[in-house]
């Protein structure tokens, strides 16, 4: 019997918020992780190996090292959530993008 199988790459987007790219200065980044899964006649079955997260602008292309260029004490820090829709927000918004409510 023979089988088509094999282990792609799959990008999950981690957070909907989009952050400020570090190459471009364009809040069009967004935190994805390339998990490896293991194919089956080109369906993922098994999830094999969980990447680490990157962040990858939609603007110019930069994929960054999240852990890299945002520290974690400095993320949290630079953080906030909006207490109408729950979503994280920069502490730089003034009003949610989601909800429009005041931050
Ligand atoms: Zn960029
Ligand atoms: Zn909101």
């Amino acid at each position: 019997m023979f089988m088509i199988a094999g282990i792609s790459p799959k990008t999950k987007i981690l957070e909907q918020a989009p952050r400020t790219c570090p190459a471009c200065g364009l809040a069009q980044a967004r935190l994805c992780r390339i998990d490896h899964y293991l194919n089956l006649f080109f369906i993922p079955i098994l999830r094999v190996k969980t990447g680490r997260p990157v962040l990858v602008c939609s603007q110019c292309g930069h994929a960054g090292d999240s852990n890299a260029s945002v520290p974690e004490n400095a993320a949290s820090f630079a953080q906030t959530r909006c207490r109408g829709c729950g979503r994280i927000l920069e502490k730089e918004f003034r009003f949610c993008p989601y909800c429009g409510k005041p931050v």
